[in-house]
């Protein structure tokens, strides 16, 4: 446990403003969450050339193509999730490892997929030897879900869909919730699902900005 007179490190010092700024002041406030994304340290995440700029409000390049997403929007849609710390997660885009990380720290187990080899195994050596022991790692296609690891007490997506892939819903408990980005290749709404027996119930949280969920049920 950390010494009450040792003083915060600098990226300790950038978490702390990162979550004052740009999420409790935007009207997050569900204290784990917050505590949550104090604690795991974003700027391991990203490459070397990039770690200055890891609390900063916005995305960033992780290679490929791809990106992390803004700090603001890995807290909205995993406040769309509700965890109270007993859930199992499904993650679809593992990217960074950063928003699993997240999730793993507030819940029981997390389950998340990458399509891109290089992304999905260096996510995973980060968060081994960060000691996460509560994520499962696979690669391929994640808009088929997992099924054998199925039903997710909850479902973040952090990739753009044309539409809401059938086998998510399908492989979500009852009561469960789902968190995906719908829309366009420029823009899209991120939806909240909650899944009453056979019956979704489907809320709109925001807009944003997603890359492309591709796979059978994604973009080609
Ligand atoms: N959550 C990530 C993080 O914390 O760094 C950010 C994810 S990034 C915005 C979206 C990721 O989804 C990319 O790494 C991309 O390769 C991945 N992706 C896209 N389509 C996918 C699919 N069908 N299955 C699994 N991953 C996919």
């Amino acid at each position: 446990m950390r010494d009450s007179v040792e003083p915060l490190t600098k990226y300790e010092r950038s978490r702390k403003k990162m979550v004052e700024t740009q999420i409790r002041a935007r009207g997050i406030t569900e204290a784990r969450l917050l505590a949550a994304m104090e604690r795991v340290p974003r700027h391991l995440f990203v490459s070397e050339a990039f770690s200055e700029k890891a609390y900063g409000d916005h995305p960033l390049p992780i290679g490929e193509g791809q990106t992390i997403s803004q700090p603001y929007m890995v807290a909205t849609m995993i406040d769309a999730l509700d965890l109270q710390g007993e859930e199992r997660v499904l993650e679809i885009g593992t990217g960074s490892g950063y928003q699993a990380a997240v999730l793993a720290e507030l819940s029981a187990q997390v389950f998340t997929i990458e399509r891109i080899p290089s992304l999905g195994t260096r996510a995973r050596e980060l968060l081994e030897n960060l000691g996460y022991t509560n994520i499962a790692f696979r690669i391929g296609d994640g808009t088929i879900g997992w099924r054998e690891a199925s039903p997710f007490d909850a479902i973040l997506v952090s990739a753009a869909a044309p539409k809401i892939p059938k086998a998510l819903t399908e492989q979500l408990a009852d009561g469960g919730r789902l968190a995906i980005p719908i829309g366009g290749s420029l823009s899209q709404v991120l939806k909240q699902v909650t899944r009453r027996g056979e019956a979704l119930e489907t809320r709109t949280v925001c807009g944003c900005v997603f890359v492309p969920l591709i796979g059978r049920d994604g973009w080609p």
